[in-house]
């Protein structure tokens, strides 16, 4: 079954063809078969977007959906001057300890629904508020089950009363055992109050022997050494990036590692902004993502990701959108999300304007208007 989408006023493709006034797309068995402009072929099925923007589906890298409990009140009281640290994460950890498995998929799924709605058509998810082997690999199953993209994160933070040394060897150990058949990545969080370069290496290379693809949370709360480990070891991405040294930047436009940025979390922290504009013009690939989390980025709006990343990052609409795309598909090593052409998955947002700058001119209007994932329609309509 083919389906035409027509009547498209601005095509976004990150191809070579760049972008297209009044195009039109086809679609079959899930992916891009043709574009093209002017009069379009038929179609067992005709969309009509009239005259709206469509872009590729926003590709959410670095995303923390599985957790339960609410943590509203701790917001509030750094809002009202109290800082962030790391160890907000043991609260969050009691609440999904004790959560069940459906409760925690119920969660879960209404979360990953949310973000399909603010045109979030690829996701990674990560575990990391089990903190045992048994929790762990819970999690990460439940990720596993909304997303190919599950990252285990066991190296999240050091549960209150564990000794660090012993946790690293567990995570490194049963943990990784258990949850590595589940996952496709390992994670961990290089800060201070969390894990320190030598811990981080140790479970990284440790996951990386198992099988699983690296990334690590880099750079968050100040300086220190992760982006450089990132790099040094070949993650795919290194996240957050806010508090960058001169050798970070050289590093980053050096090597393959993303540089992801992650600017609601600096927004509901109060942190300074990263020097994106830095990195960019050093050469290095850039994505934003949404870090989705109930401690220090409660969003699935990816809208409002692009919107502070122009504001405050400097970044252009097209250099936003384009790392909202195809630099999250990069940061997943994925070739066939973040741009629409033959060959790519058919997952695109319809954005209700003529333009997708529009995404960053109108802050906090709801303008994504229809959700195509795999060529299937707000999720419902399978083709
Ligand atoms: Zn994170």
């Amino acid at each position: 079954v083919t389906t035409v989408v027509t009547g498209i006023g601005r095509l976004v493709t990150h191809t070579a063809r760049g972008e297209l006034p009044g195009a039109w797309l086809v679609m079959d068995r899930g992916h891009v078969v043709e574009v093209g402009t002017g009069s379009a072929p038929a179609a067992d099925r005709r969309i009509d977007v009239a005259g709206r923007c469509v872009v590729p589906g926003f590709v959410d890298s670095h995303t923390h959906l599985v957790f339960a409990g609410d943590r509203a009140a701790e917001f509030a009281a750094r809002m009202a001057g109290a800082p962030y640290a790391a160890g907000g994460i043991n609260t969050t950890i009691a609440a999904t300890r004790a959560a069940s498995n459906a409760e925690l998929r119920t969660l879960a799924a209404a979360r990953r629904e949310e973000a399909r709605r603010a045109g979030i058509t690829t996701i990674e998810v990560k575990s990391g508020y089990g903190a045992t082997v048994v929790d762990e690999a819970r999690l990460v199953g439940l990720a596993a089950e909304l997303t190919p993209d599950a990252t285990f994160l066991g190296a999240h933070v050091v549960p209150a009363g564990v000794d660090a040394d012993a946790y690293v060897e567990l995570v490194c150990t049963d943990m990784l055992a258990a949850a590595a058949p589940l996952a496709r990545w390992i994670d961990a969080f290089c800060e201070v109050g969390a894990f320190d370069a030598d811990q981080c290496r140790a479970v990284l290379t440790a996951g990386r022997d198992a099988g699983l693809g690296m990334r690590l949370h880099a750079n968050q709360l100040g300086p220190g050494p992760g982006v450089q480990l990132a790099v040094e070891l070949g993650c795919a991405s290194a996240d957050h990036c806010t508090y960058l040294a001169d050798d970070d930047v050289e590093a980053l436009a050096a090597g393959p590692t993303v540089a992801t940025f992650l600017p609601a979390t600096d927004f509901s922290t109060r942190q300074p902004y990263p020097d994106a504009r830095r990195v960019i013009d050093a050469g290095a690939t850039v994505a934003l993502a949404t870090n989705c989390n109930p401690g220090s980025s409660y969003t699935t709006s990816m809208s409002f990701v692009i919107a502070l990343a122009v504001r405050d990052l400097h970044m252009t609409a097209e250099e936003a959108l384009r790392a909202a795309t195809l630099g999250g598909g990069r940061s997943l090593q994925r070739d066939d999300v973040g741009w629409l052409g033959p060959g790519s998955r058919a997952d695109l947002v319809v954005i209700d304007a003529p333009g997708y700058e529009h995404l960053v001119y109108r802050p906090g209007v709801p303008l994504i208007h229809d959700v195509i994932i795999g060529g299937a329609v707000d999720g419902h309509d399978t083709p």
